[in-house]
């Protein structure tokens, strides 16, 4: 029998309608429009895509987006005055700067800059400490989505032995906190991990975040584990995951693709954050958790 095959499009859209009557009852409620203000320096063709995608996706919830579009030639002081000005304006409930920026911008000062109850991409060491203590806060954007995954297909994370490869601070380490959160048994593997495929061989759930394509296959997964391919690699072969979905396909019980897996998970999720950003502004600080 082969795995099921997790429909990230298909999730994502049904959390976006459930997102836009969201705020729709917020909007009733409180008289403020959830907006998201997204920041990008210098004319990279693949983030332009990234920003009409999030402007265009506050636009079908029922949010605001206000898009600021700099020269790559801007000063750091400039763009720290314009973060500045975004925290103090009450009519901005979200601030995202797209990374990367260019190199003589210090990137590490940029965010840590953003006032952390507007910071929708969690990615603020504010943000990241109470991710770690487990308070309510945001978290980044593709591990929560791997976890509304989870949740939407009916996972029952605690106990089960998760493996996660890879250690970044954008994925690796916070899905990692995630999964322990909701009681997993976590094992962090990364590139001096003596024995991967013995790690992957032990796992109920295999999240996979290493930008090297294919490198999990399937005499390397335990029959019926769940496999979450946050991968992304551009080969010759078209777009390709961490997993080689192929050889994999047998032995997994569910599996998600790539495209259409994980990565439609993230704006809907981008979404949702500004959501709760705005419910942070009114003081709302758990009722609108992702
Ligand atoms: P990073 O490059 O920051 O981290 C990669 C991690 O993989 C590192 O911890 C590294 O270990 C580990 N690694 C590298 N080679 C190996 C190996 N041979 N065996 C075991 N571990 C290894 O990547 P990101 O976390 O930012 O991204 C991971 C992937 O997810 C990429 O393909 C990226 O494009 C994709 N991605 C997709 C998103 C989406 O929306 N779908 C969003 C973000 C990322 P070490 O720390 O030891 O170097």
């Amino acid at each position: 029998m082969s795995a099921d095959i997790i429909d990230g499009k298909a999730i994502s859209a049904a959390k976006r309608q459930e997102l836009k009557r969201e705020v729709s009852t917020f909007v009733a409620e409180t008289g403020i429009t959830p907006a998201l203000a997204v920041v990008l320096v210098g004319e990279d063709p693949a983030s332009e895509v990234y920003v009409r995608n999030k402007h265009k996706g506050c636009e079908e919830v029922g949010m605001k987006s206000v898009q600021i579009m700099l020269p790559a030639t801007i000063s750091e002081t400039e763009l720290l005055k314009i973060v500045s000005d975004l925290n103090k304006d009450d009519e901005v409930h979200g601030i995202l700067v797209q990374l990367p920026l260019p190199s003589h911008i210090n990137e590490k000062k940029v965010l840590e800059l953003i006032e952390p109850d507007k910071d929708v991409d969690g990615f603020h060491p504010i943000n990241v400490g109470r991710l770690v203590i487990g308070e309510e806060c945001h978290q980044p954007c593709t591990p929560t989505g791997v976890m509304v995954m989870l949740e939407t297909l009916g996972v029952n994370v605690s106990g089960k032995k998760a493996v996660v490869i890879g250690r970044s601070n954008i994925v690796g380490k916070p899905i990692s906190m995630m999964l322990l959160k909701e009681s997993a048994t976590v094992t962090i593997c990364h590139s001096r991990t003596v024995d991967l495929a013995a790690e992957v061989k032990q796992a109920d759930i295999v999240v996979a975040a290493v930008g090297v394509p294919k490198m999990v296959t399937g005499d390397m997964l335990k029959k019926g584990a769940i496999v979450i391919d946050v991968g992304v690699n551009r080969t010759d072969e078209g777009l390709v995951g961490d997993v080689d979905f192929e050889s994999c396909l047998p032995i997994a019980g569910a599996i998600t693709p790539v495209p259409g897996g994980v990565g439609p998970m993230t704006i809907a999720m981008l979404l949702k954050a500004t959501l709760k950003a705005a419910g942070f502004a009114v003081g709302n600080r758990t009722a609108t958790i992702a």
